[in-house]
């Protein structure tokens, strides 16, 4: 197979989403721009990142946005008390935490603190029961990135093996319980004693460590689909993501670019969800569509 029928293309998924959410913003024509507010907490380059694109994607769309840049020392209550503050802020309609926080603040905490109407990650408890539950109406971005990938293959999935490496609660863990129920499922993390057996068995591999040095292109058998979620910046400055994707792009039968796989999609689920969380608002039936779905 030609290499570029294997690659999972995310940006050109992503484009897709985008300008179904613009067709529908521009055909509802409501009265106030749906508005996201992202909280940063000092300044990590990477987190920078992503924050650009994240406000380019909104910008493209006509959503507003805000970002509040805090700095490294702030107290939990402080930060508590911005997110309050955004909470009761009529006009934000999604607020993104962006993550990591410095070690001094407990992340789950200060998530948890996110009114689930405007969690537009979808990564506290509200929306993690609800995907436990199967009645989700958001789902975490790079979850969602992922299930918007492997449709794009359309593979059999309950016939297959799925692997999932990486389980925290932002990406591995909400992938692992979103795909439970199409696949069968594997997840490995950090105690793991040996991923090797695990991932030779994947016909699906999903990789979100953080690390390039971990998974061996050996290990991969021929006709694996593979979703790498990694972001990784080399000493060069180049991106790279958790798979050794030039070793094994002559076997995989699928795998995502890192740039232009995981990330892209993770971005438009992001304006996807800030839409979603802004309609629910304007028809003013969020409690009840958040709390009885
Ligand atoms: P994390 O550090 O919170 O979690 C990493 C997970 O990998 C943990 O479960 C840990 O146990 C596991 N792990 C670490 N080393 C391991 C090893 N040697 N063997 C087996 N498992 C190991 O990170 P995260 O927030 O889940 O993000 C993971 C990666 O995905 C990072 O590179 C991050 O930048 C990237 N990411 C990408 C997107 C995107 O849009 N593409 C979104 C979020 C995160």
């Amino acid at each position: 197979m030609a290499h570029h029928n294997k690659i999972l293309d995310g940006k050109v998924l992503a484009e897709d989403i985008l300008s179904t959410v613009g067709q529908q913003y521009t055909r509802a024509a409501p009265r106030h721009q749906p508005k996201l507010s992202i909280v940063q907490i000092g300044r990590l380059d990477a987190s920078n990142l992503y924050i650009r694109k994240k406000i380019e994607a909104c910008a493209k769309l006509g959503f507003a946005t805000q970002h509040l840049q805090l700095p490294e020392t702030i107290t939990e209550n402080t930060l508590r008390q911005t997110i309050t503050d955004l909470n009761n802020d009529q006009n934000t309609h999604g607020i993104l935490l962006q993550l990591p926080l410095p070690a001094h603040i407990n992340s789950s905490h200060m998530i948890a603190c996110i009114d689930p109407q405007k969690d537009v990650d979808a990564i506290g408890p509200f929306h993690l029961g609800n995907l436990v539950q199967q009645s989700s109406v958001i789902t975490p971005c790079t979850t969602a990135a992922v299930l918007t990938l492997l449709d794009a293959t359309n593979l059999p999935l309950h016939q297959l093996r799925t692997t999932i490496i990486g389980a925290s609660s932002l990406v591995g863990l909400p992938t692992a319980i979103a795909l439970s129920s199409r696949t069968t499922v594997s997840v490995c993390h950090r105690v793991t004693r040996d991923l090797s057996p695990y991932v030779r068995q994947a016909d699906v591999l999903v990789v979100a460590i953080g690390n390039p040095h971990v998974i061996q292109a050996e290990w991969i058998q021929p006709g694996t689909t593979v979703i790498d979620v990694g972001i990784n910046r080399c000493s060069t400055g180049r991106i790279i993501g958790d798979i050794p994707f030039n070793d094994v792009i002559d076997k995989v039968r699928h795998i995502t670019p890192v740039p232009g796989g995981v990330g892209p999609l993770t971005v438009a689920h992001m304006v996807k969800n800030l839409w979603t969380l802004f309609t629910h608002h304007c028809l003013n039936n969020i409690s009840y569509d958040l709390s009885n779905h």
